[in-house]
């Protein structure tokens, strides 16, 4: 007789989940996932996936607008906002039958219901108790929306992505990934769309140059950015619209509202304080390198966890999980010099240290170029292409590549290999550029910004 009624039970079928449970199953344990909507969590369903589905939609305006330089005559392009989200919600119907289909191939047992730990080896779904060696929680992250007058009228990114009409006015609270993403989208498809930040720039955490260039380009495009600013209240006025007070006084008149102020851990009611798991003091489960909370039997992987918030750390946590504990082939997750991109237009993508971060423990060398992308010399489009090497005076090691243009984020990952190698500058010089790309810029730049003219030589 067992001992319990699997080897694994996994709440949360989010991509990080779904890939655990699915590698387990392959190598043999006995496992259930328990998901409480559908297959497929915030990146399939509610992030990474139908945003950029909404991203490459939205840029064809451009691409309609660019054209014309290159002889083509565009008549007038329309856009049907209803059918691309029809589109959009087929393509997710398909890939959440594609999760299901895995899931079984792996002989995982999917559990419909919310899963509730008991105890260190139980999961309770309606009504029922499930037992297991090992628990996996991967329940992931929610929007925040900070408290104030006028919460109630708000929307997120979830529903963001299920307007049945575009708002010809979006007001976007926050200036992280999301907002930036949004705005693109939004302004591309011809919102008027202004953003509204307490700091006194987007993207905190960036490169200095990645943030300001991103933000110049997002301003030639007419979106509005408030900056050092804050919303006082939030009325809904008789034309279905919204009138949003800022701090300041000053009013911003539109049709929807968005916060994208950040994500917080799911760990609310899942039962982690009757099994004994400690949290963080960001309220996210607390985990050693093997994703094992301070319960034995009980491990964690995810945004659930607020180590790095990506899809693929999720996932490849999720896989050292498996190899760990069912495959015999200890694996641990190495969260450095992972690679990221945000899908504004243009977007960024970076891998490595910011100069700020270098610059507390290296002395630096920084190379930058800037530079209007071929394409745009016919297509007369005002956008410029940024990208910053910083590199360590004393080992030549690259230590972050950053960028800002088209196709950074293509561009970027080969780039992270040779990060993550630890590749040298001299190395970078070396490489043969592919002629012509914007990409070859990345092996061409050989004079370093001097000091005084660096961005932040004086932090
Ligand atoms: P971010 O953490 O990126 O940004 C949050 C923004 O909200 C910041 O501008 C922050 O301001 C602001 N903010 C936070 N709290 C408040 C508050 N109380 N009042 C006013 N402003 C506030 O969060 P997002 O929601 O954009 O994204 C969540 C996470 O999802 C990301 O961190 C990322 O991990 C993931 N993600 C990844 C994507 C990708 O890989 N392309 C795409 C989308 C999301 P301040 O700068 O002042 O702190």
């Amino acid at each position: 007789m067992a001992r319990y009624d699997y080897d694994l039970i996994t709440i949360g079928a989010g991509s990080g989940g779904v890939r655990a449970s699915r590698l387990s199953g392959k190598y043999g344990a006995k496992v259930a996932i328990v998901e409480g909507t559908r297959v497929g969590g915030t990146c399939v369903l509610r992030g990474c996936v139908p945003k950029k589905l909404l991203v490459f939609g939205a840029h064809y305006a451009h691409h309609f607008e660019d054209a014309v330089g290159y002889g083509w005559t565009v008549g007038t392009a329309t856009h049907d906002w209803g059918a691309m989200i029809a589109a959009k919600d087929k393509e997710l119907d398909r890939l959440e039958g594609v999760y299901n289909r895995m899931l079984r191939d792996a002989n995982v047992e999917i559990v419909n219901g919310r899963g509730v730990l008991a105890d260190a080896h139980t999961v309770e779904v309606n009504g029922k108790r499930l037992t297991a060696e090992k628990i996996l929680v991967a329940t992931g992250g929610w929007p925040v929306v900070p408290d104030f007058p006028g919460k109630e009228h708000v929307i997120t990114s979830n529903e963001a992505l299920d307007l049945k009409e575009r708002p010809k006015r979006i007001l976007i609270f926050g200036g992280g990934y999301i907002a930036v993403e949004f705005a693109g989208i939004f302004a591309a498809l011809g919102s008027e769309v202004h953003i509204v930040i307490r700091a006194g720039e987007i993207l905190r955490g960036f490169d200095q140059d990645v943030r300001a260039t991103l933000s110049a380009e997002l301003q030639k495009q007419g979106i509005k950015i408030q900056r050092d600013c804050t919303i006082r209240s939030i009325e809904p006025c008789d034309d279905d619209s919204y009138s949003v007070m800022l701090n300041m006084g000053e009013e911003i008149r539109c049709d929807k509202v968005m916060f994208a102020t950040g994500r917080a851990p799911n760990t609310a009611n899942i039962g982690l304080e009757a099994a004994g798991v400690r949290l963080n003091a960001r309220n996210a489960v607390a985990v050693d390198a093997d994703s094992r909370s301070n319960v034995e039997s009980i491990f964690a992987i995810g945004d659930v966890t607020d180590r790095v918030n990506l899809t693929p750390v999720a996932i490849n946590e999720g896989r050292c999980f498996a190899e760990t504990f069912f495959n015999k082939n200890p694996m641990q997750m190495d969260h450095a010099n992972v690679p990221a991109a945000v899908f504004s237009h243009p977007p960024v993508s970076v891998v490595g240290l910011t100069e700020e971060q270098a610059r507390k423990d290296h002395k630096v060398r920084i190379f930058t170029s800037r530079f209007k992308p071929m394409v745009h010399t016919l297509s007369g489009r005002d956008e410029r292409t940024m990208m910053k090497l910083i590199v360590d005076k004393a080992t030549d090691k690259v230590l972050g590549c950053h960028m800002v243009g088209e196709d950074a984020p293509e561009i970027i990952q080969g780039l992270a290999v040779a990060v993550k190698c630890g590749a040298t500058k001299a190395q970078f010089d070396a490489t043969v550029g592919i002629h012509p790309t914007a990409a070859e810029e990345f092996v061409t730049m050989r004079d370093a910004v001097p000091e005084k003219e660096q961005a932040t030589a004086e932090l």
